[in-house]
């Protein structure tokens, strides 16, 4: 079965199948005023005791800090006024009983929220079903029950519809080795509980799953998302060797979490993600990122009909700040155009794309556009430390007119009494080769600068990225573009301000120490491979990273500079 693997690793067990069953109306009527009011006494105490559990679960179990915020909202949601004026509602009015209306409430609650566009919003949906049962469990009188009380045998794979954020609380997990779900998503639950774990899981399998019974063998693939029923001894010969390697390497890449990435000598790097949403903020931190050194916003600006509006984007770019927890968010303005096409908006056909009307180009032609962006990111700043970046920037020209347009959309803001942060931090990618030649010059004008290897290396070798027949002529380690990425790094630092990379060089563990001697002190890359960059930054020191720079800059052909990077990572 293929499903999405949100939490990696490998594991092989037996299932233990968890089948649910959706609580049934009852269809009993109140006959009269003193039942109702009995009816909403029982309502109110089922809420309390439940209350009281969840107080007594966080009083009485050591908490990750996942795992306390889950608590936390769902104490906000027991306290909710609506579900709560809802229900009395129904019970006054309807005249239903207290079980009743409850399930019928948090039945349309669970609606809205699973139709909500946002994925973290959807995955909300099993918060407000689980506080649903929570207090119907106590309407019953029976308390929270049933899978906290299930036993495990060791190497359990627990197969389920999905898990509930309670379920994934209190259950005994001590020997639970996986989780695969029908249902789930990069942010739901069983992911988040998982992940902070450290427990394999794959979700999202669909129908298929439904098949399995109970002590079923299960195989585990959560790195590439596969789960196996009762595979062949073949499959489970080669998974217990593969299980066997990725422990061994994942070990020691988890102890390394909460380590910061300082170098033997005491020199302290930055290791931020590369994002497209909110909903990728989980992975930063699971994976020990120091914040986000590239926010693309383009993905926002895709899958719909039309531009978004101003408060369309100032929720986006609001709702990654608020889970930024304070680390710096690089937001990069739109980059359309090249091989990004919106639907909605007509480009011509260009002979040379890559080449063309994109990025900055079309945000300083089209100022309706570029200036709304603006705006919703400034309003957002007040909400974390957000910082702007401008694609594509040929020359000190375009950084002015993006710049007088930045203090444009402040005046206008300023004008309308909205707050933002008046001293937002301004950089540019430097992603075109004329740009990393006159590093000194722009360095001038900026905050910072990011290096966009993806593009630099396109320009620079004039080899398409896109283009599979020439892909082998793609090479960031050509002595044509190192001497780029170096003359950006000591311009850079000579003008005194700050230099990261967030092209894909920046997540190449042969490319990491060469980086390091250059006096980069910024990577931002995908989130899954923080570790291992910071792997090699901790045991190793700038020292003998500056003595790889010298050599390599020594040499004539990207053949030999990779030969001795890679003997020299080994
Ligand atoms: C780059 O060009 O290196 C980069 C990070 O931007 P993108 O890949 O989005 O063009
Ligand atoms: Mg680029």
């Amino acid at each position: 079965m293929k499903g999405i693997g949100v939490s990696p690793g490998i594991s092989i067990g037996r299932a233990f199948v968890i089948k649910k069953t959706e609580p049934a109306l009852t269809g009993i009527l109140l006959k009269n005023e003193a039942e109702i009011l009995l009816e909403i006494e029982r309502f109110d105490l089922a809420v309390s005791h439940a209350a009281d559990e969840i107080e007594s679960i966080k009083a009485n179990t050591v908490l990750q800090d996942e795992e306390l915020s889950l608590l936390e909202t769902q104490i906000e949601l027991l306290t909710d006024p609506q579900i709560k004026a809802d229900v009395i509602e129904k019970i006054e009015s309807d005249k239903k009983n207290a079980n009743d209306a409850l399930i019928e409430v948090i039945g349309n609650f669970v609606q809205l929220f699973e139709n909500m566009d946002d994925e973290y919003m959807r995955a909300r949906s099993a918060d407000i079903k689980d506080i649903g049962s929570r207090i119907l469990n106590h309407l019953d009188g029976q308390g929270q029950g049933k899978v906290n009380t299930y036993k495990f045998a060791p190497d359990t794979i627990v197969i389920a519809e999905d898990i509930s954020p309670s379920d994934t609380l209190t259950m005994d997990i001590k020997h639970v080795t996986g989780f695969a779900t029908q249902a789930g998503s990069k942010t739901s639950h069983t992911t988040i509980i998982a992940k902070s774990k450290g427990i394999p899981a794959v979700v999202s399998c669909g129908n298929a799953l439904a098949t399995v019974v109970n002590n079923d063998v299960v195989i585990l693939d959560a790195i590439n998302g596969i789960v196996y029923i009762n595979p062949s001894q073949e499959i489970i010969d080669d998974y217990t060797i593969k299980r066997a390697a990725y422990r061994e390497r994942t070990d020691k890449l988890k102890a390394l979490k909460d380590v910061l990435a300082i170098t033997r000598d005491g020199k302290r790097i930055t290791l931020s993600a590369n994002i497209s949403g909110a909903d990728d903020m989980e992975d930063v931190f699971y994976n020990g990122g120091d914040g986000v050194g590239l926010l693309r916003t383009e993905l926002l600006f895709m899958d719909r009909d039309s531009f978004p509006t101003e408060d369309e984007q100032f929720e986006f770019y609001k709702s990654i700040a608020l889970r930024s927890k304070n680390k710096p968010v690089i937001v990069r303005t739109i980059d359309i155009g090249g091989d990004k096409h919106l639907p909605y908006f007509n480009l011509p056909a260009e002979l040379n794309p890559f080449l063309g009307y994109r990025a900055i180009r079309i945000c300083l032609d089209r100022k309706d556009l570029f200036i709304t962006q603006l705006k919703a990111i400034l309003r957002a700043s007040v909400f974390g430390d957000l910082k702007i970046m401008f694609p594509m920037i040929s020359n000190v020209q375009e950084i002015k007119s993006a710049k007088s347009i930045v203090a444009e959309a402040k005046a206008e803001l300023l004008n309308d009494n909205i707050v933002f942060n008046a001293d937002i931090k301004i950089g540019i990618m430097i992603e075109i080769p004329s740009a990393a030649i006159t590093a000194d010059i722009l360095a001038q004008e900026v905050d910072f600068f990011s290096i966009g290897t993806n593009d630099l290396c396109q320009y620079t070798l004039a080899v398409d990225r896109m283009n599979e027949k020439i892909s082998h002529l793609y090479d960031p380690f050509n002595p044509g573009v190192l001497r780029l990425i170096n003359n950006v790094i000591e311009q850079g630092h000579k003008h005194n301000i700050h230099v990261g990379m967030c092209g894909e060089m920046a997540s190449d563990p042969i490319a990491t120490l060469l980086l390091l001697g250059m006096g980069l002190n910024d990577f931002s890359m995908n989130a899954a491979s923080i570790p291992t960059i910071k792997n090699i930054i901790v045991n190793n020191s700038i020292t003998k990273a500056r003595n790889i720079y010298k050599n390599v800059m020594e040499m004539n052909s990207s053949e030999k500079i990779i030969a001795y990077l890679q003997e020299a990572a080994q």
